[in-house]
């Protein structure tokens, strides 16, 4: 290539690289490595503010950066000094980056890197990029920052800040005292939301369950973008308030904040609206909205309600006497008590002062809330020991019913608060209904349940017995014993008067068992006497079937009496054996293996087939005698004897007619089918020496004809 062409091009060259240097966005120099400069661009210049004349090829490090330094660009103290510093620095051509914030507010990233020409250092190229805009941007990102955090770090709740990916971008203090974040967990910085749920699940604050699904559900949750409130009881008791939302950019805040304090307080206040503060019992508010409940509940069902108006009588004098604080414990242990003897479903609350109500919210009978006031009136009875003071106090109850004596809560609660005031003048520690009839009632049945308790502690009670007969040929064949009642004041009383009380209190079971023993005693008797060897029916009760021990009394009682098998016989109703079939099944068939007989009793009365009672170890049943005395007249009864003597003998039952009281119901009966018979026609039940005579009779040869003489009960 020819000179000129040779040289023209690299005019060229350099022209070129003069314009791609120009037009670069940042200022560019390269110093030789005698730190003279080669080459510069414009924005270099500017950069330095520079005067433009000054800056020629050629010229030195020292000469350039001496505009600056007078200018004060490197702070204060001498110009020479500063720029001889600088220099030593470039003459080590070290690689170096810094960041220069210029006075006038211009800030640079300053790079310089040694230029290398065969492997041999030839000078060194500075760029400075302008990141002012960039700084600004950054500086107001920290201060946002800062002021984010500042603000974190001063709310009163957690807070955690979670990204789209489940990352923790920020959290607070309170976070990590609020839900017991150990600073390990925070040691090598944020933590992810994984993390956390792993170790709230080791340390059971999810409750149980496998920690592998719990972890993968709490993710799956924490994905949603929705907002999201609820409440979070913490193991350690803290209730918590949760609250996220998500935020445009798909990240999501949630606020934790502690409400325990809040709860504690909302509880109290409803305790304190609803609750008496003394007793802690419920309080007129409560009474009213249970009674209002229940009400529209017994609506439904069609059954019955008690309202038990209670008010101490002579508190007043305690209080008085003993002063307040005694009487306020006093009236602790009386809620105590009500509470104690009341069922979970009833209500007791206190109106304040003495006065006390318990709602019963479900009673069977007048007999029912009787029963209950009077458990009431003896538990509040007893004696409470206060301090050193033993007190005595008692209730007057007044009681109304729900629907007899009212409709709605209030006239309830009116009638019941009138009946205590009848209680309290019928001379107090008593309980009264609201209406005449049930008191009336009320005071004849415990009266009657008093004295019957009393009659089988101090054993009242004597067996009689009726005599039953072949209906063939009239030959005794057996004799039912039935029990009487001698009240040593009120003299003989008849069974009908006082089985159905011994049911219901269950004293059935005691007196029972006196009646089997007492009836197998005299069986042994009789054979000691040489009477004939003639079976004895005893009736037993339902209570009496559903007692546990009553195959091994009967064995007993036969055992001890030595009775041949077959002199036994009991008599039980349909509904006794109905009540649990599969169980009285099983009993019988137990009673049966030793030798005692079983029938029937009252036959016709319940509800039961005779084909259903197929499926028990039967031996005999018992017409009742509402079909009996009907025989003569109506023909659909002798109808339905025919077809269960029919029955009953297909089944292999034999059938006695109970209450024969004439010889044309004496034919009829024989005529239908019928086995055996008793009744009036032929005798009365009668003491055990009475019917001992008619045994000897019988043995004679007599056949009795018409009623006997002897004392009827039944
Ligand atoms: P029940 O088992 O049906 O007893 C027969 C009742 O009918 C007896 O009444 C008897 O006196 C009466 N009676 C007998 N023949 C005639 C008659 O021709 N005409 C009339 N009108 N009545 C007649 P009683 O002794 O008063 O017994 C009444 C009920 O008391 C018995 O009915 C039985 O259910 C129950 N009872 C009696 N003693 C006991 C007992 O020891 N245990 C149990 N659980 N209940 C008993
Ligand atoms: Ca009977
Ligand atoms: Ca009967």
């Amino acid at each position: 290539m020819p000179d000129q062409a040779r040289s023209d091009l690299l005019a060229r060259q350099a022209a070129y690289l003069e314009a791609i240097v120009n037009h670069l966005p940042h200022g560019i120099s390269v110093f030789d490595e005698h730190l003279r400069l080669q080459y510069w661009n414009t924005q270099f210049i500017e950069v330095l503010e520079l005067p433009p004349e000054a800056v020629t090829r050629g010229v030195s490090f020292d000469t350039l950066l001496m505009y600056p330094a007078q200018r004060g660009e490197y702070g204060p103290g001498d110009p020479v000094e500063q720029v001889a510093a600088r220099r030593r620095l470039a003459e080590q051509f070290a690689p170096h980056r810094i960041e220069r914030t210029r006075p006038n507010g211009r800030t640079h990233l300053v790079a310089g890197e040694p230029l290398l020409v065969d492997g041999q250092i030839a000078g060194f190229i500075t760029t400075y990029i302008d990141i002012t805009e960039r700084k600004h941007i950054e500086e107001e990102l920290a201060r946002k920052n800062e002021l984010l955090q500042s603000i974190m770090d001063n709310i009163p709740s957690g807070v955690s800040l979670i990204s789209r990916d489940l990352q923790l971008l920020a959290c607070n203090e309170e976070l990590r005292r609020l839900l017991e974040f150990p600073p390990e967990l925070f040691a090598e910085g944020l933590p992810t939301l994984e993390t956390l749920f792993r170790f709230n699940v080791a340390r059971g604050e999810y409750g149980p369950g496998d920690p592998e699904q719990i972890v993968a559900d709490r993710l799956q949750r924490a994905r949603s973008t929705t907002p999201h409130c609820f409440e979070r009881i913490r193991p350690n008791g803290t209730a918590l308030l949760v609250k996220g939302q998500p935020l445009p950019d798909g990240s999501f805040v949630t606020t934790y904040t502690d409400i325990t304090a809040r709860k504690r307080a909302e509880e109290r206040i409803e305790r304190l609206a609803n609750h008496d503060p003394l007793t802690g019992l419920a309080n007129r508010l409560s009474l009213d909205e249970y009674l209002r409940r229940v009400l529209a509940e017994r609506r439904r069902d069609r059954a019955r309600l008690a309202v038990l108006f209670l008010d101490l009588d002579h508190f007043k004098t305690i209080n008085d006497s003993l002063g307040h604080h005694i009487g306020d414990e006093l009236l602790i242990e009386v809620g105590r008590r009500l509470q104690a003897n009341v069922r979970e479903s009833d209500m007791v609350a206190r109106l304040g002062g003495d006065e006390f109500v318990v709602v019963l919210g479900s009673v069977a009978s007048d007999g029912g809330a009787a029963q209950a006031a009077d458990k009431i009136l003896a538990c509040l009875s007893e004696p409470c020991a206060i301090g050193e003071h033993l007190l005595h106090t008692t209730p007057s109850i007044g009681i109304s019913l729900f629907p007899d004596d009212g409709g709605d809560a209030a006239i309830l609660l009116r009638n019941a608060d009138t009946a205590m005031y009848h209680a309290k003048a019928q001379g107090r520690a008593n309980f009264q209904f609201h209406s005449e009839e049930l008191n009336h009632n009320a005071v004849q049945r415990l009266e009657l349940e008093r004295k019957l308790r009393r009659a089988v502690k101090e054993g009242e009670f004597e067996l009689w017995f009726q005599p039953i007969f072949a209906a063939a040929d009239l030959h005794l064949t057996s004799m039912e014993a039935l029990v009487r009642w001698r009240h040593p004041q009120d003299g003989l009383i008849p069974p009908a008067r006082f089985i159905a009380v011994a049911e219901e209190t269950g004293l059935i079971v005691p007196l029972g068992q006196w009646v089997l023993e007492a009836a197998c005693m005299q069986a042994r008797r009789w054979l000691d006497a040489g009477l004939p060897a003639l079976r004895i029916a005893v009736n037993l009760s339902a209570r009496q079937l559903r007692s546990i021990d009553i195959v091994d009394s009967v064995a007993a009682a036969l055992e001890t009496n030595a009775l041949p098998r077959g002199t036994l016989e009991l008599e039980l109703t349909e509904s006794s054996v109905m009540e649990r079939p599969e169980e009285a099944a099983a009993l019988l068939t137990r009673l049966k293996e030793l030798g005692v007989a079983v029938s029937i009793d009252d036959f016709g009365t319940g509800h039961s087939s005779l084909a259903y009672l197929k499926r028990f170890p039967l031996d005999h049943l018992k017409i009742d005698r509402s079909f009996v005395s009907e025989i003569e007249r109506d023909a659909s009864d002798a109808a339905i004897v025919a077809a269960a003597v029919s029955l009953a003998h297909n089944l292999g039952l034999s059938v006695i007619a109970e209450g024969v009281e004439t010889a044309v119901q004496v034919e009829r009966l024989r005529a239908l089918g019928c086995d055996e018979l008793q009744g009036y026609h032929f005798s009365t039940p009668l003491p055990a020496d009475e019917v001992e005579a008619l045994m000897r009779a019988a043995m004679a040869g007599e056949v009795p004809i018409g009623a006997r003489p002897g004392s009827n009960l039944g």
